[in-house]
């Protein structure tokens, strides 16, 4: 240890890298983190997660209140109006509260927070400013950025990426997305519910890539009644900002006539690209794929001896939570322990309402490995949800044809996001259908739906 700073130095604070440090500290590793943001968390915690969930909350509860829709359990609101000043407030002090929270968990474990950017200068050494700082393993958790599109110049005023839509000023009367994947129906339900019109170009023919094809197509359903416009099979060939606005020219993908749509604002929400630019992940001998992003092994060894990496930076789903749970591992396999991430049961979750979560296969993805068995059951059906007047969607789970292991759950519901952690068990656990179907779920809950769905895959629900 003599010659190093450090055990462990985690290059980024957010979900990944935060998570690494603790772990590592609880460990009793020696660990810093190097972060450039003036705050911990990350994007998820400051531009990302926390802040669309605030704002997708609030807007939730306005549509509530102002649309009349609550004078059905007999409530009635008159003069319901937007205070989006005070929207945001609430917004900010939610990140404050969660960013503040990591802050005080270093504190609490003996991480030290180096503030600034890091630059590697060897395979063991990163530059922070004045500071060279030496450490027997580093760990790169530098996530990812907005990904760009040509000929679409974010200014930050009429052509907003992720982070401006957060913080919009106004609401606009007309939003365009360009993207309809998780992003820009996130956001794009924020501004829809506070009064805007929202249309969404997407470049394929359908919304909510890597999703079951039967909940996209449901998920389309549902977002054109909310009022949505979606534009599928349809790329955006200029955009062009005025003082009054934005005019998006676009045409069919597969080409033909185009034609012009104005706007106030355009959320460019198209992908994200992993962070290793001003890195100089050259000076350590690393290099990166093709995809910008950072290849590593089953334990989170990158091709150089002491280097990890974890996170939006590798390859896998762009998620918080995925990223989290290969901070703990890796923390475990640099203090010799076994850390293990089961890439195979990894939850997405779309805050939208109805919530649209899956886990594991696609119906399409699993047919592809062999013979399945689908078992489905409509929230019409479940009693809570019809009690609730809350009966969009369904929930449907995939199981192999012959053991019956489940093999993928995907459920479009209000209590979508929070239903799924019960899918995750169940397949961890290495679950059958049967298992779900005989487990006693209680009564009256939309969870209930699961239970029905996991009957329906050898053909006998009870309330359909
Ligand atoms: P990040 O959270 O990106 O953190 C990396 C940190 O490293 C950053 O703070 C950066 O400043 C720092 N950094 C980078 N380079 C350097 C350097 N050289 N030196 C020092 N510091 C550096 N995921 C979900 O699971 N659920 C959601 O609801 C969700 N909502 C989202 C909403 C939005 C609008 C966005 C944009 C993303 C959302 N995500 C969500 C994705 C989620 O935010 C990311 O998957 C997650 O933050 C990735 O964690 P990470 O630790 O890999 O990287
Ligand atoms: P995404 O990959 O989910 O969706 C991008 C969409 O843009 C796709 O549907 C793609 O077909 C479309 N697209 C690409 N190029 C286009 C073009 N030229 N014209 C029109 N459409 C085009 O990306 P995102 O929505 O930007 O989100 C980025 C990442 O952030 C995702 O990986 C996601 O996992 C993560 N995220 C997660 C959550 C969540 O878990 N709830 C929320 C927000 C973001």
């Amino acid at each position: 240890m003599a010659d190093y700073d450090y055990d462990v130095l985690v290059i980024g604070a957010g979900p990944g890298g935060y998570v690494a440090a603790i772990r590592a500290a609880q460990l009793g590793l020696k660990t810093a983190c190097v972060e450039s943001r003036e705050t911990l968390g990350g994007t998820c915690l400051n531009v990302g997660c926390i802040p669309s969930k605030a704002l997708l909350h609030a807007s939730e509860l306005f549509e509530e209140a102002h649309s009349g829709a609550l004078a059905q359990f007999g409530i009635k609101i008159e003069g319901a109006s937007l205070d989006l000043g005070a929207m945001h407030a609430q917004r900010i002090e939610a990140i404050k509260g969660l960013t503040g929270g990591i802050e005080y968990l270093f504190k609490k474990n003996k991480v030290d927070w180096l503030k600034g950017h890091a630059a590697f200068i060897a395979a063991d050494t990163v530059q922070i400013g004045e500071r060279a700082v030496r450490a027997k393993n580093i760990v790169i958790a530098t996530g990812s950025s907005v990904s760009t599109l040509p000929g679409v110049q974010v200014d930050g005023k009429r052509v907003v990426d992720s982070t401006g839509a957060l913080e919009l000023a106004e609401v606009p009367k007309h939003l365009v997305v360009i993207g309809g994947g998780v992003i820009g129906m996130e956001l794009g339900s924020v501004w829809l519910r506070l009064g805007a019109k929202v249309t969404v170009v997407e470049y394929v023919d359908q919304i909510l890539p890597g999703m079951d094809g039967e909940v996209r197509r449901e998920a389309t359903k549902l977002f054109k009644k909310q009022g949505f416009d979606l534009r599928t099979s349809t790329k955006v060939t200029g955009v062009e900002t005025t003082d009054a606005g934005v005019t998006l020219t676009v045409e069919p993908a597969a080409g033909g006539n185009a034609e012009t749509i104005e706007a106030d604002v355009v959320l460019l929400a198209v992908g994200r690209r992993p962070n290793t630019d001003g890195l100089a992940i050259d000076k350590a001998g690393l290099s990166v794929n093709s995809r910008a992003q950072i290849d590593i092994d089953h334990d989170f060894r990158t091709a150089v001896p002491g280097i990890w990496a974890i996170g939006d930076v590798v390859p896998g789903p762009m998620l918080a939570h995925k990223a989290e749970d290969e901070g703990i591992a890796v923390a475990e396999n640099i203090a010799g322990q076994v850390g293990i991430v089961n890439h195979n049961v990894i939850p997405s979750v779309v805050y939208t309402m109805p919530e649209i979560a899956g886990v594991g296969l696609t119906e399409e993805a699993a047919k592809e490995r062999g013979e399945i068995r689908v078992g489905k059951f409509p929230f019409m059906a479940n009693s809570r949800a019809k009690t609730n007047k809350d009966t969009d969607g369904f929930v449907k789970i995939i199981a192999d044809a012959q053991t019956d292991r489940v093999l993928g759950v995907w459920i479009v519901s209000s209590l979508a996001g929070t239903m799924i952690a019960q899918a995750c068990q169940a397949m961890e656990f290495g679950a059958t259908s049967e298992d779900i179907a005989y487990t006693c779920h209680a009564h009256p809950t939309h969870p209930e739906a699961m239970k029905e769905a996991a009957m329906a895959v050898r053909g006998k629900p009870i309330h359909i």
